[in-house]
Parts: C-alpha cells; structure tokens; sequence
C-alpha cells in the first residue's frame, strides 16, 4: 500500500494495532492522539525502527477546528492521503439513562458521531476524484453495541454506533463514483482499556465466557479486518458493516 493512513484514536488499544499493521503494509501513518503524547510517541519510534513511517499528532478530533488542523498537519508532513480509520471512541460511565448525565452523553455523541464526521468530511475533501484527488478508502470502527443496544450500560454509546453505520451507507453511496470506499468494522468485545475507563475493569472476566468463541479479540484481531477493507482486496466491497464479535 502507498499513500498515508491516518488513523484517529491511535495510541492505544485498537487504533494502535491499525496504525501498526498498517506500517507494516507499506503506509505512512499518522498516529492521532488526544492525551495519550507519551504512548503516541514510543508507537511512532517503534514503527520508525520497523523501518517504517509515522507520526503522531495531537488532535482532540471532537473538535471541527482540531480535525482542520489534524488533515493540515498531515498534507503539510506526509504523503498524500489514501486512508483513514474513524477509530477514536469512548463510551462514558455505565448507567442507565436516567442517571446519565447530559455532559457524558454529549461528549459521547461528540467524539464518536461528529468526529467521524468532521474526519470524513476532511478525507473525501482530500481523496475523491471530484476533488482532484486519486480516491481511497475509509473504515469506520463501529460497534456490536449498534445492533445490541447496549441496556443497563451505555444505550447513548450504542446509538452512537447505529450513527456510525448509517454514516457508512450513506458516504459509500455518496463516493462510490469518485474512488473512495466506505466500510465499518463492528467489534464485539476486544481486549483494550475501554471497559475499565467505562467503569467496569472487570468486565473482560465476565463477559468473555458468554461469548461463542468463548474470549474477547485482541486488537490485532480487529486490525486484521480493517485493514483488509483498506485493501484493494476489498476492491468490490464498500458500505458494508463487517462484524468482528465472535459471533455475537
Ligand atoms: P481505548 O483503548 O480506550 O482507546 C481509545 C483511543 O482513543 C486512545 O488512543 C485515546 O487516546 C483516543 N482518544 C480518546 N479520545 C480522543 C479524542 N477526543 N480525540 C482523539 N483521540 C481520542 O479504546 P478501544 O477499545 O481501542 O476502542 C477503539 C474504538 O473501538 C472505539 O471507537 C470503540 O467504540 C470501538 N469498539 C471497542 C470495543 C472494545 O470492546 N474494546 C468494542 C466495539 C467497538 P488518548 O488517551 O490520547 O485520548
């Protein structure tokens, strides 16, 4: 692969298992952090000494402003864009929804919703054909929440990702023409940090054994589907929401 891959979102967990894997298959890759400078980095330097290409840039990318200036950084510091990963996501404590607060489910709606959608839009400004661009291809990190719902934990965060796949549909069919794919990865249940900053740090011992495949993915297990969708091996597929949930 050629070109750069941003991917939001990449210090850790799953983003950075994309930015990863994404090195290795030949891209540049911007590693966007928001608080995380310190792991952003070493991933940077970790991927510079697999002899390949990265840097990492501060954008809270729930912020228009922020994304403006994240996709500037990037047309000023790497090559030209041929990807991007929407990854950056959180999904607030866990509570129902009469006693969560507005500022949680706001910032929720924010990061995940208008992030996506303020990246997107930077990245078909960029990559579509109409735009004097040679096309690429985008991956949304959805979620199984979107279909689950989400009851007694986070039903905001899972209607956050029934956004993300309607986003998906909508901007394939919107791009189709001009060479850019559009796709999502929902993941089920993923060995990462997020459950312990939702609340619940036990939540991997606990929900694991109920899954079919009886354990949660690791990140490169979800990075290997992203990928793959970036790819022109994906050549035919585009609007479509790929679950990576062990069969839930
Ligand atoms: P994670 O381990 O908590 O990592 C989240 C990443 O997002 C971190 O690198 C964090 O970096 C970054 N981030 C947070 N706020 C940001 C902001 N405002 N701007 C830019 N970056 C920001 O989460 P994860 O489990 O890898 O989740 C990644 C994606 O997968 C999310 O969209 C999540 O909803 C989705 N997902 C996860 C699971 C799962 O079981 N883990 C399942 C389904 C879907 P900083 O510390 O620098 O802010």
């Amino acid at each position: 692969m050629s070109g750069t891959l941003l991917v939001t979102g990449a210090s850790r967990g799953i983003g950075a298992a994309v930015a990863r894997l994404g090195a290795a298959r030949g891209y540049a890759v911007c590693v966007n952090y928001n608080a995380s400078a310190d792991i952003a980095e070493q991933l940077v330097q970790d991927i510079r000494a697999a002899g390949g290409q990265a840097l990492a840039v501060q954008a809270d990318v729930a912020r228009e402003d922020a994304v403006e200036r994240l996709f500037e950084t990037v047309d000023a510091e790497l090559p030209p864009l041929t990807g991007l990963v929407n990854n950056a996501g959180l999904s607030g404590l866990v509570n129902r929804i009469e006693d969560a607060p507005a500022e949680t489910i706001r910032h929720v709606m924010d990061l995940n919703v208008l992030g996506s959608i303020w990246c997107a839009r930077a990245a078909v400004r960029r990559m579509a054909r109409r735009h004097g661009g040679d096309g690429g291809a985008i991956v949304n990190i959805s979620s199984g929440a979107a279909t689950l719902g989400s009851p007694g934990e986070y039903v905001w965060y899972a209607a956050s990702k029934g956004a993300i796949d309607s986003l998906t549909v909508g901007l394939a069919r919107e791009n189709a023409g001009d060479g850019i794919r559009v796709n999502a990865v929902a993941p089920g249940f993923v060995n990462t940090e997020i459950h312990a900053a939702s609340g619940m740090p036990d939540r991997l011992e606990k929900i694991a054994p109920t899954m079919p495949i009886g354990r949660a993915a690791e990140p490169e297990e979800i990075a290997e589907a992203v990928l793959w969708l970036l790819s022109d091996a994906a050549s035919y597929t585009t609007g479509a929401v790929l679950r990576v949930a062990g069969g839930r």
